[in-house]
């Protein structure tokens, strides 16, 4: 029988024995290697000599991260980088070059959204915005330059999912690779190999970092795509094989860009992985029990969220997602002004705008993370000015429903 993923997380081995027999990895905050001989360096560095050299390319602690991931998912390769839009970035700089095409999700974290449309256009890579959950609007804009298709698993806040299967065969009869954006849905709910996913990036900084402990992200190849497809990656193919797309990250961009990620945080972030499943669930039943108060309440106009029974995407959640599609979820209010009002007179629920903290934080998106976008962009996005979205924590259902009850009681006084 499949142990549990905690069960399975708390009893990965390190890579290598501890000299002290240490219960959890130490945290290697070193930045350089030693070697035996001057034989030993010049052999590491003609690579036939594997060790770590210089904290940038490679450390223990974050190994031991790396391979808990791989381990937890069943990934072919596992790369931990610094933030979310580090290993977003070396993904797409790794698989493409000027003059080629990515298509992607028009609902996008806003971060994603600007490096697609502004920082990467300068280089000469185009993105083709579409909505994901149409498949046949996706097919229709591959081209020969196409590399790939991007998506996020659940789009925030709008919380759209995607038919993953139906991307994956789109992506595969044209040869190109598909890219999930797993932030949302991580892996205790979400296995994305099965589903297909070629390539899966997060920002672990969310549901892994354990409650916004530190920055992460994280690159898995799920070792289904055929490397030799991708024009970009010959060199590798020749040389690494199977490992051509890691090989091409830890030889040049990755390494080349500087976006690692350090003991410190690894070691928080191994931490996180740990404790993920209980926070998870914990976050979850929080959700459904929010859900059906909020459903019922009449100052409440609409409440979103695909893990309730009433959600149109209901069942797509539940094949993909194991029934848990994340742990955000929005409702409307009357007015931007009662949606003002109602967060004013919160006690318990913070103001910010992070995601998948151990606090439940809420935020007005429309006249925040969208308040650059015209009336019309925010339309088109789904960003209401009566809806608010809230990141559900850990505290217990029934504190979080006693602050939104007396919250809304003060509401339209
Ligand atoms: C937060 C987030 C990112 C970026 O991650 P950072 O760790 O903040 O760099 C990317 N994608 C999604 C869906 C996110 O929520």
């Amino acid at each position: 029988m499949q142990k549990s993923f905690t069960t399975r997380s708390l009893n990965i081995p390190f890579p290598k024995d501890d000299p002290h027999r240490a219960l959890d990895m130490p945290v290697y905050e070193s930045v350089a290697f030693d070697f035996a001989s001057a034989e030993d360096i010049a052999a590491n560095f003609r690579g036939e000599l594997p060790a770590h050299v210089y904290s940038r390319t490679s450390n223990p602690t974050v190994e031991y991260f790396e391979r808990k991931m791989k381990t937890l998912t069943g990934a072919h390769q596992a790369l931990a980088l610094a933030s979310g839009m580090a290993a977003i970035s070396n993904t797409i700089l790794a698989l493409c070059k000027a003059g080629d095409n990515i298509i992607s999700g028009n609902h996008l974290f806003g971060h994603t959204y600007s490096l697609f449309n502004q920082s990467f256009a300068n280089y000469g890579l185009e993105t083709r915005f579409v909505d994901t959950t149409d498949p046949d609007a996706v097919e229709a804009l591959i081209d020969e330059k196409t590399r790939l298709i991007y998506f996020e698993t659940v789009t925030n806040p709008q919380l759209e999912i995607a038919d993953i299967e139906a991307l994956a065969a789109i992506a595969t009869k044209h040869h190109i690779l598909l890219v999930a954006d797993s932030t949302v849905t991580p892996p205790v709910v979400f296995n994305s190999k099965n589903l297909g996913v070629h390539i899966e990036v997060m920002s672990t900084t969310k549901f892994i970092s354990g409650g916004a402990t530190s920055f992460g992200g994280v690159i898995l190849d799920n070792g289904l795509y055929d490397w030799s497809l991708n024009p970009n990656l010959t060199q590798q193919v020749e040389k690494f094989g199977k490992d051509a797309f890691i090989a091409r990250l830890r030889k040049n961009y990755y390494r080349n860009t500087g976006g690692s990620m350090t003991a410190h945080t690894a070691h928080f972030q191994i931490m996180g992985l740990d404790m993920l499943e209980l926070r998870l669930e914990r976050c979850f039943e929080n959700c459904l029990a929010l859900g059906g108060f909020l459903e019922k309440h009449p100052k409440v106009k609409k409440v979103t969220y695909p893990g309730l029974k009433t959600s149109a995407d209901f069942n797509l959640a539940e094949k993909q997602f194991s029934g848990k599609p994340g742990t955000i979820m929005t409702f409307d209010l009357e007015s931007q002004k009662a949606c003002f009002a109602f967060m004013n007179q919160l006690q318990i629920i913070r103001r910010a705008t992070n995601l998948n903290d151990n606090k439940s934080l809420i935020i007005h998106p429309y006249s925040t993370i969208y308040v650059e976008f015209s009336e019309e962009e925010r339309n088109e996005m789904g960003i209401r000015d009566t809806m608010l979205r809230l990141s559900v924590g850990i505290e217990a259902a029934a504190d979080l429903i006693a602050d939104i009850e007396q919250a809304l009681g003060q509401v339209g006084r």
